[in-house]
């Protein structure tokens, strides 16, 4: 059977029992850097044989894995950090074993993007994940218009080299609705930061951003409600 096994994305105090448990029980763990993963396993005090399963060989090896399942071995997956799929190879996979009718389980765990939205504060009851802002001025324009026009809350992953540009745009599309840049969750120095476009432009040109970030932009039905509530609060 194939277990998707969620990890940590900072803190190995994040390994669930069933993570662990899956990794104990498989025959071999399919992982998306070898090296990376074989801390994990190190860590956890476990030895398995690893196979790389990257996006460059995603294709060849979802075959080779689904042979294995075939003939009865338990494969579990797993990624560097958080859910596999999620922004990281997985869906392929899956896909494969749903298609091919081979059983196959899921383990909750650590997800950054789900983490960020908790954190975050803005409304979870609807939501859009966007992955990874496009790196193109233009196309990371387009995916920040869709955002603000959106009624849900966006989340994005965002890299510490381009937020300013992208808190910047958002300035200019939409200075009064709130973000949140959600870095180093989970870690030592993790921060929720929220505020309007242009208060995270100057924080973040005084602080550099560093680690790892997600970017998420309030939906406008949460924004013009707030707004309205505000206005009732000052009249
Ligand atoms: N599959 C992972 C998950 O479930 O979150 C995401 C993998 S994606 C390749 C990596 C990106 O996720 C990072 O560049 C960053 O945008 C976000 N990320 C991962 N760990 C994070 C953390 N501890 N704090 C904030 N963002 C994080």
């Amino acid at each position: 059977m194939l277990t998707v096994v969620p990890t940590p994305i900072g803190n190995l105090g994040d390994v669930t029992e069933r993570a662990r448990e899956a990794l104990a029980a498989a025959d071999v763990v399919a992982a998306e850097d070898t090296r990376h993963s074989g801390m994990l396993l190190h860590h956890l005090a476990l030895s398995k044989p690893l196979l790389s399963y990257h996006e460059h060989n995603e294709a060849m090896r979802t075959a080779e894995l689904l042979e294995r399942l075939r003939a009865g071995a338990n494969v579990a997956l797993v990624t560097d950090a958080g859910t596999p799929a999620i922004s990281d190879p997985g869906a392929r996979l899956v896909r494969a074993c749903a298609e091919a009718g081979l059983a196959y389980t899921v383990l909750p765990g650590p997800c950054a993007a789900i983490t960020a939205l908790v954190g975050s504060g803005l409304d979870a009851s609807a939501f859009f994940f966007g992955g990874f802002l496009p790196v193109k001025s233009g196309q990371r324009g387009a995916e920040l218009t869709a955002a603000v026009e959106r009624d849900a809350t966006s989340i994005f992953y965002e890299s510490p080299h381009r937020l300013l540009k992208s808190l910047e745009a958002l300035a200019g599309l939409a200075p009064a609705r709130l973000v949140c840049v959600a870095r180093e969750l989970t870690k030592k120095f993790e921060e929720y930061r929220r505020g309007f476009p242009a208060e995270l432009v100057a924080h973040y040109t005084a602080h550099p951003p560093k680690g790892e970030i997600c970017l998420l932009v309030e939906g406008a039905e949460a924004a013009a409600r707030r707004e309205k509530l505000a206005a009732r609060a000052g009249a």
